[in-house]
């Protein structure tokens, strides 16, 4: 393939595609480990793993063949009937999340839609009214469906789509006090994410944690923690709340859950369950089909074979000691985020530029809001591909 072969498919792509998006100019044609490849057979170091999916890194073999055998066997049985994939899912999800019951769904935004539900319906069983309030904060980002986009706290994002649901109200990330004037008799859930992915990188902090879990166990509010991007094995933990041992009534994950088969789950505590949908209540057609079921199970499996976490934590020290350097060495870098392979590095200009540079020299980053770069890389990295990184990054700056 030569340039003009890539410059046709954008060409392309602009005059088929909905613009929703400013992309890069690079067609993408295969992965194999923490390198991805264009049409042209350029590499690119991959520190952003699909926002946050390819938690196992591109082409895993064993990954591959799980999903093959699953395809030649049943893809898709509707929720009308059990399949043995994802009970299996179930029964793995439960045990590394400590929660009692899932449904799984096909994205993150429709992980979050169901949590509302559920939380709204806990509240009407309770007091038999439907005018409820959820309280979520400043900067989040919980996907792009109206139930979500209504607690995404980007005005920007929300704007053009008015009206959204209501009452919905918003505080101050790590900022008790700011929630706590917003709690009244109708408010049925605080949603937050346990770290901030979109917005800039910003960890909840252990204090705020536990002061709203006390709030919200005093007045019966649900804490609904989306660990959508956070999740999953990213910071060191299968999930982040597991690092500060303050557990959700109910949670979402998607994103490295299904290891890039479009997957999503909501969980929740038996309490909840108990009291909140039941048949009738909720629906999909494809979540938890036997393909995204293998998928999430392979996915689990490999956690363990492969020892996943236990190299984020080895080699997330090394990376948060490289990207702390570069704080020391440059000016405009200004501060860093983040846990284990979750980060942010704070410039006090624009990224986009650097970014891009980035991309020309075979390094693929994404930024967090205008002045942060975001490093979410596959599970799988190694110090030396901290090195890599840090090299080309270094050469991307000036
Ligand atoms: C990506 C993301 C979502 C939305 O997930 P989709 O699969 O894109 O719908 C929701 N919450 C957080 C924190 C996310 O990072």
């Amino acid at each position: 393939m030569n340039q003009s072969g890539m410059k046709e498919y954008i060409e392309e792509a602009e005059k088929a595609l909905l613009h929703t998006y400013n992309r890069y100019q690079i067609v993408l044609d295969k992965g194999e480990g923490v390198h991805l490849y264009d049409i042209e057979g350029k590499k690119y170091l991959d520190f952003v793993s699909g926002i946050a999916v390819f938690a196992l890194g591109y082409c895993n073999k064993a990954y591959n063949d799980a999903l093959k055998e699953q395809i030649d066997k049943l893809i898709h049985t509707s929720n009308y009937y059990y399949n043995v994939p994802a009970i299996e899912a179930a029964k793995k999800i439960k045990k590394v999340s400590g929660m009692d019951r899932v449904f799984f769904t096909n994205s993150g935004t429709e992980a979050v839609e169901g949590a509302i539900k559920a939380a709204r319906k806990y509240a009407y069983l309770k007091d038999g009214t439907t005018d409820h309030e959820i309280i979520a904060m400043e900067h989040s980002f919980h996907g792009r469906t109206m139930g979500a986009l209504s607690i995404t706290g980007t005005p920007k994002y929300r704007e053009p789509f008015q009206p959204m649901i209501g009452n919905i109200k918003f505080a101050q990330m790590n900022d008790f006090e700011s929630v706590k004037n917003l709690v009244t008799d109708k408010t049925c859930a605080v949603i937050f994410e346990t770290i901030q992915g979109e917005g800039g990188i910003y960890p909840a902090e252990k204090e705020f944690m536990e002061q709203i879990k006390a709030l919200c166990g005093e007045k019966d509010i649900l804490l609904i923690l989306d660990e959508i991007q956070c999740g999953m094995g990213r910071t060191g933990e299968m999930f982040a709340w597991q690092r500060y041992g303050v557990k959700p009534d109910i949670m979402m994950t998607a994103k490295a859950l299904g290891g890039g088969v479009p997957v999503g789950a909501f969980l929740m505590t038996e309490r909840v369950a108990q009291q909140s949908l039941t048949s009738g209540d909720h629906g999909t057609t494809y979540g938890g089909n036997p393909l995204a079921a293998a998928a999430i199970n392979k996915v689990l499996d490999l956690f363990e074979e492969s020892h996943i976490i236990e190299n984020v934590n080895s080699v997330a020290p090394y990376l948060e000691k490289k990207l702390d350097e570069l704080i020391e060495k440059y000016d405009f870098i200004k501060m860093r985020r983040g846990a284990g392979f979750m980060q942010g590095l704070e410039f006090t200009r624009p990224v986009g530029e650097t970014i891009q540079k980035a991309l020309d020299n075979g390094l693929i980053l994404i930024n967090a809001g205008t002045h942060v770069i975001r490093f979410v890389p596959p599970l799988i990295i190694t110090k030396a591909d901290v090195d890599n990184m840090i090299a080309i990054l270094e050469r991307s700056l000036s």
